[in-house]
């Protein structure tokens, strides 16, 4: 008989179950993972309640993974039973012309974990010799918790938009959006040197969470206009880099007019499907914006951010605020939604 895992099954949008199914089984080049901590990402949320295109149903999604090594194949040699691991979800070919060019989160035959293939919602996981090969696979310090290391996921993405953005000493960066991301981004941008962080969000609880994490000034969008307000902040001028880290058009046109002069635009969060932006693009002309569209990370760019975290740089700790059982999603769904969690980890 099959050995049985307790695990939330998606089969479709806004229909997830917490059941029982088979236990993987570990191939000769495979790594059993018993899950320890998964991290509830904005995205799986999305996924959860409008369902996701590469998604085939059932599936056992969630890619912000950790977990301890319980078995490995015969031929696998780096790992052995009892290691602590953090995986990245994000698989590249290393073949395609997207990555032999060095965008391997452009991959065009990426594999995402918790998409196409099984994600950690689940008390076990396979580790195939694909994601063992091409993937991200760390060893997680012994004084690191499960818990804090979960975060390196979010933090790989936000590292890399930075590192790719340039965001650098003097820069004053207004964030939109202080969700889990907007955060990250928070202090990142000071670790990395920025004068001034100024945070822009609508939820008055989220926007005062942001100050924790270093943001110097704090703008209530649903109160006041941060167009003006980010100019009154900056004598003027505006601000060198703008982040726009929520999934909002109105945040995408803002963001343009509250840059200043030679400052550059980020689009960092996707917008819901179809929504266009209107954009006066005579203030990219005039002011000589660079607007740049951030997506995904590269391999090393996951193992910076796991290292700024591992190192003790950027204190992981600070951002989960919240520590449930997997059954408990729904639970973990409306602290997220509702800002009373910045990040919310399941335990299987
Ligand atoms: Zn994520
Ligand atoms: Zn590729």
């Amino acid at each position: 008989m099959k050995e049985k895992m307790k695990a939330m099954v998606l089969y479709g949008p806004k229909d997830i179950r917490y059941e029982e199914v088979d236990k993987p089984v570990c191939g000769d080049n495979d790594v059993l993972l018993q899950i320890k901590a998964i991290g509830l990402c904005g995205s799986d949320i999305r996924t959860i309640t409008y369902g996701h295109y590469k998604v085939k149903y059932p599936q056992i999604i969630g890619h912000e993974i950790t977990g301890q090594v319980a078995e490995t194949g015969k031929n696998v040699k780096k790992f052995k039973a009892g290691d602590r691991l953090y995986v990245s979800p994000v698989v590249p070919c290393h073949e395609c012309k997207a990555c032999r060019l060095g965008y391997e989160e452009l991959c065009e035959n990426l594999t995402v974990i918790g998409t196409e293939i099984q994600g950690d919602y689940a008390e076990y996981m396979l580790l195939e010799e694909k994601v063992l090969k091409n993937g991200v696979v760390l060893s997680i310090p012994d004084e690191l918790e499960y818990e804090q290391a979960v975060i390196t996921e979010p933090l790989s993405s936000v590292y890399a938009c930075q590192e790719n953005c340039s965001i650098t000493l003097g820069d004053t960066v207004a964030i939109i959006g202080m969700g889990p991301i907007g955060c990250l981004h928070t202090a990142l941008a000071k670790i990395r040197g920025a004068k001034a962080v100024i945070a822009i969000e609508q939820s008055e609880e989220r926007l005062n969470k942001s100050k924790e994490f270093g943001a110097d000034y704090l703008i209530n969008s649903s109160k006041e206009d941060p167009v003006a307000k980010v100019r009154e902040i900056t004598g003027g001028w505006g601000a060198e880099k703008v982040i726009s880290a929520c999934p909002s058009t109105d945040a995408q046109n803002q963001a343009i007019s509250m840059a200043c002069k030679k400052g550059t635009v980020i689009f960092f969060g996707g917008v819901p499907k179809g929504k266009l932006t209107n954009i006066d693009t005579n203030i990219i002309h005039y002011n000589t914006l660079t607007l740049i569209g951030h997506y995904g990370y590269s391999n090393l760019q996951a193992r910076k951010a796991f290292s700024l975290i591992t190192s003790g740089r950027l204190d992981a700790k600070k951002f989960v605020t919240h520590v449930l059982p997997l059954k408990e999603i729904e639970k973990a769904v409306e602290l997220t939604r509702s800002g009373e969690a910045i990040k919310v980890v399941l335990k299987p």
